[in-house]
């Protein structure tokens, strides 16, 4: 059993709601959980010593909502969109026609570089869903390459109606055939709903037939207009709902209504990188909080609509563009993160949590928005080892 005094920390964002700040702190881990967190002055031995020189350290970015199996690229469409082309979901369908042709170890490699690219951005967990192969071996596929990369792994074959099939037939596969090959490589069903995807019943058919696997729900839900995909979600007892950037009043009640249930409550999972790419309204995240509502932050990382794997843009888009606190943001992409995918052992450092730090080259947490674009990660630790 080693143990690792990490000292010299100028600011601990521990995530921990007991005590979530401690300054000048210290904190030890041992065999790859947080054993130990306090002032410095009352820190106890270690084997090891890691003195951070006045650096602030929070846990490791929780991005639970992410798309990460895929090939090809759309660049053209991205450019076609910021010169007024507007977004409607549809190229979707051109990752699925690239995602199909390649090999086993193209998109095996190329998802893996993302999360090394994630990685050395602070992000210590990551979810991944299936969602460009739409049929039953290239969903399947997609998924058991994301198994060798997390445990947090989503099947997302009701992403979007692939071309040539009629939605009820391919909703009867996405709930049968395609669910028996996927559900051994997903812990997650996920549903893309929205208009020009599935409607209200067929997500909710997709997602209660995914429970019945064993598998439990989250959901797309109300990103491109108002519509039924939060309502859902927090009917099923959904871990979350993504996206939330048109809501009524009543969908702000329900995702409210379940926030004390605790483990069990819908989180609202906001990804302002979709809204900064597609040059989009931003969810009101102050209108959500001030009501109540878990609110999660994750990049949505994605070769259409959100194409940036860091946190740290995503917290200074939610501080600068919808309101958030610089302590709200941080606290919805590590808490946040880990309350989406119903995890107590990452998203704050508190003991028996695992040592999955990020030391950051500044003193405060708040530099993350107030240094906009500047690559403040200086090292991450996972499970107490430096990366
Ligand atoms: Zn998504």
């Amino acid at each position: 059993m080693t143990t690792v005094l990490f000292d010299g920390i100028k600011l601990l964002y521990t995530g921990d709601p007991e005590r979530e700040e401690i300054e000048d702190a210290a904190l030890v881990a041992e065999d790859g959980l947080v054993a130990w967190v306090g002032p410095a002055g009352r820190a106890p031995d270690a084997d090891e010593r890691v003195d951070v020189r006045g650096r602030a350290v929070l846990p490791g970015f929780v991005d639970s909502h992410a798309h990460l199996v895929f090939a090809g690229d759309r660049t053209a469409e991205f450019q076609a969109r910021m010169s007024g082309v507007p977004y409607t979901g549809g190229g979707i369908r051109t990752t699925v026609a690239a995602t199909r042709a390649a090999s086993d170890a193209e998109l095996a490699t190329r998802a893996a570089a993302l999360v090394a690219e994630m990685r050395a951005q602070g992000t210590t967990t990551v979810e991944i869903k299936s969602g460009y192969g739409l049929t039953v071996e290239d969903e399947r596929r997609s998924l058991e390459i994301a198994t060798g990369l997390t445990d947090e792994t989503t099947y997302l074959g009701a992403h979007v109606v692939p071309s040539g099939m009629e939605a009820d037939d391919y909703v009867r596969l996405v709930t049968g055939e395609m669910l028996r090959a996927c559900a051994p490589y997903a812990k997650w069903v996920d549903a893309f709903c929205e208009r020009g995807a599935f409607d209200g019943d067929q997500t909710r058919a997709v997602l209660e037939a995914g429970i019945k696997a064993g598998l439990q729900a989250r959901v797309h839900a109300n990103q491109l207009g108002e519509g039924p995909g939060v309502q859902i979600a927090c009917e099923l007892g959904a871990a979350s709902a993504d996206h939330c950037t048109h809501l009524t009043d009543a969908d702000i009640d329900a995702l409210a209504a379940s926030a004390p249930h605790g483990a069990s409550g819908t989180v609202a999972t906001l990804l302002p990188g979709a809204e900064f790419s597609t040059r989009s309204p931003y969810p009101d995240a102050r209108r959500l909080l001030d009501a109540g509502v878990v609110v999660a932050l994750a990049t949505d990382c994605n070769p259409g609509s959100s194409y940036t794997s860091s946190m740290a843009f995503c917290v200074a888009l939610a501080v600068r563009e919808m309101g958030m606190t610089p302590l709200e943001a941080v606290r919805a992409a590590t808490r946040g993160g880990a309350r989406a995918l119903r995890r107590t052992d990452v998203g704050w450092l508190r003991p028996g949590a695992r040592a999955d730090l990020v030391v950051l080259d500044a003193p405060s947490y708040v530099h993350l928005a107030y240094r906009p674009g500047v690559p403040l990660v200086h090292q991450v630790f996972l499970g107490g080892l430096l990366l």
